[in-house]
């Protein structure tokens, strides 16, 4: 299926002239302008406290309502990696992290409202510097937990992205 299928009318000019010129695009007959789909860019948090436990986020909403989750979401325009990893922290929990480290970037993908999502999320490692505002992002954030390392159940965990992560950090 092409990864545009849902997007029948040109995003500039609205003609229905719209159709497949390559794989990732779709070009206008009306107007000439091309739109790809391009992967957009996600981010997560993979901070562990000082008892050796992660920060996790139950997640209030699809993909993966009722799931577990790192903090994290899509970096805004004009943004880098770092601070959107650092924003999303804060949103969706309250806690401030430095964020250090790349540790991996895995392409993902999932169904949102009936569409295929293709983010490349970027994984970075931090650590906790002030906890004093934690609370869970209304609408959002269903709960905040800190998970000991030796029992994140990585079946619990909603992304595909973050399943094979944390794969790799705890040998499974
Ligand atoms: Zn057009």
């Amino acid at each position: 299926m092409h990864p545009l299928n849902h997007f029948k009318f040109c995003p500039k000019c609205g003609s229905s002239r719209f159709a497949e010129n390559s794989e990732n695009s779709k070009k206008c007959d009306s107007c000439g302008f091309e739109f790809f789909k391009n992967p957009t860019i996600g981010c997560g948090a993979i901070v562990f406290d000082d008892q050796d436990r992660l920060l996790c986020i139950r997640r209030l909403k699809d993909p993966g309502a009722g799931l577990l989750g790192v903090p994290g979401g899509f970096v805004d325009l004009g943004e880098t990696m770092e601070q959107a990893v650092a924003r999303e922290t804060i949103e969706e929990t309250g806690i401030q992290i430095e964020v250090h480290e790349l540790i991996a970037n895995i392409p993902n993908s999932y169904i949102y409202k009936g569409v295929e999502q293709h983010p490349l999320d970027f994984y970075y490692s931090g650590k906790i510097i002030d906890m004093s505002g934690m609370r869970p992002q209304i609408g959002e954030t269903a709960e905040i937990l800190f998970i000991p390392r030796n029992e994140i159940n990585i079946d619990s965990f909603a992304m595909a992205s973050c399943k094979e992560l944390l794969r790799k950090i705890l040998g499974k």
